[in-house]
C-alpha cells in the first residue's frame, strides 16, 4: 500500500485535523545557556557550575544538605 498524500488525507479527515507535522530537532549548543543542562532534571535555566555541581538551583536547594552545604543564616 502506498503512503497517502497530504492532499488525500485532508479530503479524508477534513482540513481542520490534518496538519503537516514539523518537529524541530534539539540543537546541541557548544556554549552559553543552551549548552548547560541540569544533570538531575534537565532544566536549562539558573544553572550552577561552581564546585562541579552542574545542576539547576532548584535541584541544588533540594539536595544541598545531603552534599554537605550548610546555611549559616
Ligand atoms: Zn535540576
Amino acid at each position: 500500500m502506498t503512503k497517502p498524500r497530504l492532499k488525500e488525507l485532508k479530503e479524508l479527515y477534513g482540513k481542520k485535523h490534518v496538519k503537516k507535522t514539523t518537529h524541530k530537532k534539539r540543537v546541541l549548543r557548544k556554549f552559553s545557556v543552551g549548552s548547560r543542562r541540569c544533570d538531575r532534571c534537565g532544566n536549562y535555566g539558573s544553572h550552577i557550575r561552581s564546585f562541579g555541581l552542574n545542576m539547576c538551583r532548584q535541584c541544588f536547594r533540594e539536595i544541598a544538605p545531603k552534599l554537605g552545604f550548610r546555611k549559616y543564616k
